[in-house]
C-alpha cells in the first residue's frame, strides 16, 4: 500500500484516507505518495477499449488504501462516472472534439457546473463521505468563492451524508448565474451564504473561523481546496483517457494546459509518472505569467494580480507548483523549504541551470493576454464554428503558438477546454458578438427559488450560524 509524505519533511507515513481528510500536511507542506506506481505495457493498451469509469478505477486504484477496496472503489466510480447516476452531462464525461488535423479539444466542462473542477469534485464528495462513514464522523466544510469555483464545491457535496458545506460569497459581487448556481440546489446540507463586504472579506472570515481551535474542533472544519491529493488523481484519469481514445495509450501525445495553481498540469505530470507516453506538457497563462516566466528563466518571481477576462487563471502563487518543484529537487525537503521560505519572504527564488534544463525535456509554456484571448476566440469561431470561454481560448492560443514553433509534427496536441463559454458570456459575445446560451439543463435556472442567508462581516455571526444549522 502507497504510503504518503509532505514535501516540507515534517509530516510521513500517512494512508490514503488520513491523507484525502487532511488536505494540507501538519507542517504546511503537500502531500505527494512516496513512490509511483507505474502501469504495465499492458494495463496501459487495455484501455482503449474502456469506459470512462473503468479507466479511473485502473488509475486511481493504485493510490488509495484499505478503507477503498475493489468492489467499493468501483461502486464510487460508478456512482460518479458512470451511465446510470453520473451528473455529467456527456456519455463521455471528458469528450474529444477535433479541430484540425493533429489539434483536439479535450471538454473538461460537462459537469453540472460547467467547468472542469467538476471532474475532480463530483469524486471527492463521494470518497469524502464514505471514508467519514468508516470514522463514524461527520465535518463541517467551509469556504470562499469569487463566483467561480464556490458552486463546483456544493455541487461536489450535494448527495454526502456526512458533510455540511457554507460557501460565503460577497453579496452583490458575484453574477446572476453564479449566486443561482449555489442557492437554487435546494440541499439540506447545504449553506450558501451572502456576505455584506468584499471577496478578500470572505477569505479573511474563513481564514480567522479555521485559526479560532475551539471552534475548528468542534465544528471538524475541514476545506476541499486544490491541493487536496485526491482531487489531483481524479484529474489525472482524463490524460488517460484522452490517449486511449487517441492513440490506445500507447503513442505520444502533447497537452496545452490553461494553469492557475498548477493542479491540472501536475496531474498530467502525475500521468507521465505512471507511464503514459507524454511528448510535451505546455503551460499556458494569461497575463499573470509567474509560470510561464519561470519555465523562461528558471525563477519564480512573484507581481501584483492583474483582473483578466479569464478569472479563474489570476493567480501569482501556484500552490500545486510546490509538488513538481519538489520532484524537480529530487525530493530534497530542505532545499524546497529554503525556496518556499525565499518566495514567501522575499517574493523570489531560483532552481539551478541543471534543474531547469531538466524541467524543459517535459515542459514547455507560453501565454496570452486579453486581446490575444479574444483574438483567439474569434478565430475558433470562425473556422469551426465553435465557441470557447477565454480560460480555453488561451490553451488554444499557446497550442497554435507552439504549433507554428515546432513545425510539422505526427505528435497530436490536445489543447483542455475547462470551462463552458456560457459560464464567461461577455468575452465570448465580444469576441464573437453571439450570446452563448445556457446548457438545457440549466436553462430554467433564473426561474428557480433561491435560498441563501445573508450575513454582515462578522466572525462571531457566522459562527454562530454554523452551530445553529449543524446543532
Ligand atoms: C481552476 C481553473 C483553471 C486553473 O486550473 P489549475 O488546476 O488551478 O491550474 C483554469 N480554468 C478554469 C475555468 C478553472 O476553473
Amino acid at each position: 500500500m502507497i504510503t504518503y509524505s509532505s514535501t516540507r519533511g515534517g509530516d510521513s507515513g500517512k494512508s490514503f484516507t488520513e491523507v484525502l481528510l487532511a488536505g494540507l500536511a501538519k507542517d504546511g507542506g503537500l502531500f505527494l505518495p512516496d513512490e509511483w506506481p507505474v502501469l504495465s505495457p499492458e494495463k496501459l493498451a487495455s484501455m482503449a477499449g474502456k469506459s470512462y469509469a473503468e479507466i479511473a478505477f485502473d488509475v486511481i486504484a493504485p493510490f488509495v488504501d484499505d478503507h477503498f477496496d475493489d468492489v467499493r472503489l468501483k461502486a464510487i466510480l460508478d456512482k460518479t462516472y458512470g451511465q446510470a447516476e453520473t451528473r455529467f452531462h456527456h456519455k463521455a464525461i471528458t469528450p474529444l472534439r477535433q479541430l484540425d488535423q493533429n489539434l483536439w479539444s479535450l471538454e473538461l466542462y460537462h459537469g453540472p457546473t460547467m467547468a472542469f473542477k467538476d471532474v475532480a469534485l463530483q469524486l471527492l464528495g463521494h470518497l469524502f463521505d464514505a471514508a467519514l462513514e468508516d470514522q463514524g464522523e461527520r465535518v463541517t466544510i467551509l469556504g470562499a468563492t469569487s463566483g467561480d469555483t464556490g458552486s463546483a464545491a456544493i455541487e461536489g457535496c450535494l448527495a454526502c451524508k456526512n458533510v455540511d458545506i457554507f460557501i460565503l460569497f460577497p453579496d452583490g459581487r458575484v453574477s446572476d448565474v453564479q449566486r443561482r448556481q449555489m442557492t437554487t440546489l435546494g440541499a439540506a446540507n447545504v449553506y450558501p451564504v451572502a456576505v455584506k463586504g468584499t471577496f478578500d472579506d470572505c477569505q479573511n472570515l474563513v481564514k480567522a473561523a479555521f485559526n479560532d481551535h475551539d471552534f475548528r474542533a468542534a465544528q471538524n472544519l475541514s476545506a476541499v481546496n486544490s491541493i487536496n491529493w485526491a482531487r489531483i488523481i481524479a484529474q489525472t484519469v482524463y490524460y488517460f483517457v484522452a490517449s486511449a481514445a487517441l492513440g490506445g495509450c500507447q503513442r505520444p501525445l502533447s497537452f496545452v494546459v490553461p494553469t492557475g495553481n498548477f493542479g491540472n498540469i501536475f496531474a498530467a505530470y502525475v500521468a507521465m509518472k505512471m507511464g503514459l507516453p507524454i511528448e510535451k506538457l505546455i503551460v499556458a497563462t494569461n497575463s499573470n505569467d509567474i509560470l510561464t516566466r519561470f519555465f523562461e528563466k528558471g525563477a519564480m518571481e512573484k507581481g501584483a494580480v492583474t483582473p483578466t477576462l479569464a478569472p479563474s487563471m489570476d493567480i501569482q502563487i501556484s500552490s500545486n507548483f510546490e509538488r513538481y518543484l519538489f520532484e524537480l529537487m529530487g525530493r530534497d525537503s530542505v532545499a524546497l523549504k529554503k525556496a518556499m521560505t525565499d518566495f514567501a519572504e522575499k517574493g523570489h527564488f531560483e532552481v539551478t541551470k541543471d534543474q531547469l534544463t531538466q524541467a524543459l525535456t517535459l515542459f514547455d509554456a507560453g501565454r496570452a493576454d486579453d486581446a490575444a484571448t479574444l483574438e483567439t476566440i474569434a478565430r475558433i469561431y470562425k473556422e469551426a464554428d465553435l465557441l470557447m470561454d477565454p480560460h480555453s481560448a488561451i490553451g488554444l492560443n499557446v497550442a497554435y503558438a507552439q504549433r507554428d514553433k515546432r513545425g510539422p509534427s505526427d505528435v497530436p496536441i490536445v489543447s483542455l477546454a475547462c470551462a463552458h463559454p456560457a459560464k464567461f458570456p461577455d468575452a465570448v459575445k465580444k469576441a464573437t458578438g453571439v450570446h452563448p446560451a445556457l446548457p438545457a439543463f440549466l436553462s430554467d435556472l433564473m426561474d428557480r427559488d433561491e435560498v441563501m442567508h445573508k450575513l454582515d462581516n462578522d466572525l462571531v455571526s457566522l459562527q454562530h450560524y454554523i452551530k445553529e444549522k449543524t446543532a
